[in-house]
């Protein structure tokens, strides 16, 4: 049925999968031949596409499938005794399935819920604000068997948790009012008023909005179909959910903001890219294309403009961080690994199916939309000279109001951490784990392309909290997010999550801090990523700023760990008699 409504475009076999595992559960050998078959694509094609996302699974999981999200946030509210707890009420081991395959429960990475954790995907559906109670009324759930649509329906509220608005969230603007204000104007004008506006990325790198535009709409069209438009709604980075937010309450912001930016460059076509752990949005983002379509905002001749056809599919992703990165994330809508391409060429020259493409953030999106609108000068007032607008931040952990804030950039983390009721703060987690770790005597720095960039997580640690603990558990989540293209970020973000291990077992000395030292700059000179370039940061950050806490782990400062070759022969002599000096290794035995 899959096959039969999505025909045999290979570009969609991601989405077939997902879709036939929503069906069978997992894939069995035979759904993937049968797919390979329809797409004219080899089995070892989709085999291997299928066993790069963390939510496709090739063996049988349980009817129930339960994935506690275990970032360091919901680490730190008791998640992982959450899940061990549930696992006790159910028999089964973390990571098993039951023997009647009725249930399997694992960890899986961040799910865009720290404002509201503990919390946990069932069957893709999220449950937050997990408590033992709950726990235990899942348990029973599960046991009987009860479907997935009887469950008490507020186990599946998601609140949407805005603190503070600014220009952004509480813009009223109707749907359609910034895209009739440009296309009064034209394309160039629209583009000048980007360019005022001095509106950057706001996934974290911070490139101009307008020269990526520019780039794109200059760069010549050699493959058929035209430039393409794709909304990045990946945020994977553990502790952000500010997209989620957006996509929830401003739908018509983002996807205006493609339409605008498919107004700009002259494209037909866009994808919204959406992560799967947001894929109980995704019905409610199709009513909102339909609508838009109904309305002539999408479709062909937008808003009776002869020849401005746009619009706008979503793919779904399946728990793969790493297609967060703009390759990554173009190889994934063409059906195939998550693996980041080498550039140049850049995606703006040659991205999906190697037309030129405009990858831009949700988030980005929705603020062209208010550029458009109100125009570049007023957009620029706010915030500062490099780092014009404003910044949501999804701020979670130790503080008595997390959620999403709206500030405008230059805000000082002593601002922030004010504004969500932070008691005697340690530390915050700037950027998630790829970020930077803030410490007490950096508070007055300011949230800011020119100082502190981020793309929106905020992890406030109090004064308790352990923060070689930690970095332990985002170089684990790198270990586990590592795509395995290149072999430094592979071996190395491994090594490094077992070198953590063994100074959390007490066993490590001074030589492992200089191993993570030296990996570092492994990782950094030879990734071929940003992931693995920045896996070490978060251990780096700690050890600088949180020496103490490293050096608690240590057997003792002066340890150095060896081995002794002429004590292990000593058996060997005894066994062939012999104890002379000859038989014994020293300095200068030759
Ligand atoms: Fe993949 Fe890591 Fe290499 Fe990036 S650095 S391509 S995530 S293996």
């Amino acid at each position: 049925a899959v096959l039969a409504r999505r025909g045999s475009d290979p570009t969609l076999l991601l989405q077939i999968l997902i879709e036939t595992q929503e069906r069978l559960a997992w894939l069995p050998p035979l759904a993937l031949s049968r797919i390979a078959a329809a797409l004219g694509l080899s089995h070892a094609h989709v085999e291997g596409v299928a066993s790069f996302y963390s939510f496709l699974s090739l063996r049988p999981v349980g009817r129930y499938r339960l994935l506690f999200a275990d970032n360091i946030i919901e680490e730190m509210q008791r998640g992982r005794t959450l899940m061990l707890d549930l696992c006790r009420k159910l028999w089964i081991e973390p990571g098993k399935l039951s023997e009647d395959h009725l249930v399997s429960v694992d960890v899986t990475s961040c799910i865009g819920m720290s404002d509201q954790g503990p919390s946990l995907l069932v069957n893709g559906m999220p449950i937050t604000s997990l408590t033992p109670e709950r726990i235990g009324e899942i348990a029973t759930l599960v046991r009987d068997q009860i479907p997935l649509d009887r469950w008490p329906q507020e186990f599946f509220v998601v609140a949407d948790n805005v603190r503070r608005r600014d220009i952004l969230l509480s813009s009223n603007l109707e749907p359609g009012e910034a895209l009739r204000r440009a296309l009064a104007q034209g394309p160039d004008a629209l583009l000048a008023e980007v360019a005022r506006s001095g509106l950057r990325g706001r996934g974290g790198a911070g490139f101009s909005t307008a020269r990526k535009w520019e780039f794109c709409r200059n760069a010549p069209v050699r493959e058929s179909g035209g430039r393409v438009v794709v909304c990045n709604a990946d945020e994977g980075e553990p502790g952000t959910f500010k997209d989620r937010v957006l996509l929830t309450l401003m739908p018509d912001h983002v996807f205006e903001g493609m339409t605008l930016a498919a107004f700009t460059l002259g494209a037909k076509h866009g994808f919204l890219y959406l992560r799967g752990e947001y894929r109980y949005l995704r019905d409610d983002l199709e009513a909102v294309l339909a609508r838009r379509r109904r309305e002539g905002l999408l479709g062909r001749s937008i808003l009776g403009v002869e020849g401005f056809d746009f619009d706008i599919d979503i793919h779904l992703g399946a728990g793969a961080y790493v297609c967060g990165e703009e390759t990554a994330l173009i190889e994934s809508l063409e059906g195939k690994r998550g693996v980041p391409r080498i550039r140049p060429p850049f995606p703006v020259t040659q991205g999906y199916l190697g037309r030129p493409t405009s990858v831009n953030n949700v988030e980005t999106l929705a603020l062209a939309t208010l550029v458009a609108a109100h125009g570049g000068e007023a957009f620029a007032k706010v915030g500062t000279a490099q780092s014009t607008g404003t910044k949501l931040l999804s701020v979670s952990g130790d503080c008595a109001a997390p959620g999403v804030y709206e500030f405008p950039f230059g805000v000082t983390f002593s601002e922030v951490l004010a504004a969500c009721g932070a008691e005697r703060p340690k530390a915050v987690q700037h950027g998630g784990a790829a970020g930077i770790t803030i410490a007490e005597r950096e508070f007055e720095r300011r949230v800011a392309f020119e100082d502190a960039p981020t793309a929106g997580a905020f992890m406030v640690f109090g004064p308790s909290r352990d923060m070689f603990e930690a970095a332990r558990n985002f170089v684990r989540f790198f270990a586990h997010e590592s795509c395995g293209f290149c072999t430094p970020c592979r071996i190395g973000t491994t090594l490094l999550r077992d070198l953590m291990q063994k100074l959390e077992a007490g066993h490590g000395s001074p030589l492992d801090l200089a191993e993570i030292e030296r990996l570092n700059h492994l990782l950094h000179a030879t990734s071929h990523c940003g992931l693995g370039q920045a896996a070490a940061n978060p251990i780096l950050d700690g050890m600088r700023k949180f020496r103490p806490a490293f050096d608690a782990r240590m057997m003792h400062e002066d340890f150095q760990p060896a081995f002794d070759l002429d004590a292990s022969l000593a058996l060997a002599r005894q066994m062939t008699g012999r104890d002379d000096a000859l038989a014994h290794l020293t300095e200068e035995t030759p």
